[in-house]
């Protein structure tokens, strides 16, 4: 069965793909968030006619011709562009089969259990505090990160003493039986995160996500020799080799890979398979309400060394305005502190027809 027709639907903030067969069959997928007119184009242009006339169905292999025909651009966009067809196409098997994507990969649909995940740095200690404890009463999360230090913040912090302050805050507020997990985002030199880390090995803070700029791996492995809590990390990176890099110098603990950052589901098992190797957890980044996180959910329920829980982004309209109306229903509502991932086929998500019409439509089709 030949991919017939590509067609991207999409605005800066959101690209959705629709790929479709030779035999009228469809799936959807998206492209990574951000920057996602662009990735539109890199689809276009660098994937689709790759991939336009090769198996919907056994596809791995179209993903490294890609990267071949392509392999003058390495790196992110690729990548980004990438994670559509892939996505589209695990979607497309799911329907024609009648399984969700979770089962075509060996797990079972079901309750998932997330950590709700702050986004936030401009919101005062005692604000995230309140806030994850109406989550808590709520939706019933039992696991919770929120943000240290300022991104890629060279040891500045978004205020003056912020980080001493949101850390015996927040801890103390939500009390014990809870995960806590917090993110540095790229900010500090060993030095200082291994202070910071101190503080949250004091506070029963459990997970220090990117305590230093990512690309700095000696640096990170350094912070994690000295700290007894786990280092987490890897969400920007796209390319084996990083992976491979970060997993010989025992950077990280725990492996965070995004699977729309990384190219789609088989490059991102790529990772989890290094990550089970080596024996390494994995819980992927996965920042915001878009499709990203209902291809994690999937994915997550499949792996045989995921990490403890889902991220969920907490954020709203106020953060993220674009997430607003992107699908039918509620797909990533919350009890007991769990997601649900759906057993319906594909995805088990509907796009919104009408975010759709006030998209902008490309098509590649064979010629
Ligand atoms: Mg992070």
């Amino acid at each position: 069965m030949k991919i017939a027709k590509l067609e991207t639907f999409g605005n800066e903030f959101v690209c959705f793909v629709k790929a479709t067969a030779e035999t009228g069959d469809i799936g959807w997928g998206q492209t990574s968030t951000y920057m996602a007119d662009i990735t539109a184009q890199v689809f276009h242009r660098q994937v689709a006619p790759h991939a336009l006339g090769t198996d919907a169905l056994d596809f791995e292999d179209t993903l490294r011709l890609i990267q071949e025909r392509e392999h003058k651009f390495p790196g992110s966009y690729l990548r980004r562009a990438m994670t559509g067809l892939d996505t589209a196409l695990w979607d497309l098997r799911g329907r024609l089969e009648g399984k969700p994507v979770v089962e075509l990969l060996g797990g079972t649909p079901g309750p998932l259990r997330a950590y709700a995940s702050s986004m936030k740095r401009d919101i005062t200690p005692e604000d995230e505090a309140a806030r994850f404890l109406r989550l808590r009463d709520d939706h019933g999360f039992t696991a919770f990160k929120w943000r240290v230090g300022a991104e890629c913040g060279r040891d500045r912090d978004e205020w003056p003493g912020r980080t001493e302050a949101v850390i015996p805050v927040v801890s103390k507020a939500l009390g014990d039986g809870i995960d806590k997990l917090v993110d540095g985002n790229s900010c500090y030199s060993p030095a200082r995160a291994i202070e910071v880390g101190r503080m949250l090995e004091d506070h029963g803070i459990g997970h220090f996500e990117e305590p230093c700029p990512y690309w700095e791996v000696d640096q990170t492995a350094e912070v994690r020799r000295a700290l007894r809590i786990d280092v987490a990390g890897g969400e920007q990176d796209c390319e084996f080799t990083a992976w491979q890099l970060m997993i010989e110098h025992k950077a990280v603990d725990i492996l965070q890979p995004d699977v729309m950052y990384m190219g789609g589901i088989h490059r991102t098992l790529q990772v989890a398979r290094m990550g089970h190797a080596a024996g390494l957890p994995v819980t992927p980044h996965a920042a915001n309400l878009s499709l990203v996180t209902m291809c994690t959910m999937h994915l997550l329920k499949a792996l045989p060394n995921a990490g403890k829980y889902l991220e969920l982004s907490i954020e709203g309209l106020d953060y993220y305005p674009w997430q607003d109306g992107l699908f039918l229903g509620t797909p990533y509502r919350v009890d007991g502190g769990h997601v649900t991932v759906p057993d319906a086929p594909g995805w088990g998500v509907e796009i919104n027809p009408a975010w759709l019409d006030r998209s902008t439509h490309r098509v590649s089709e064979r010629g």
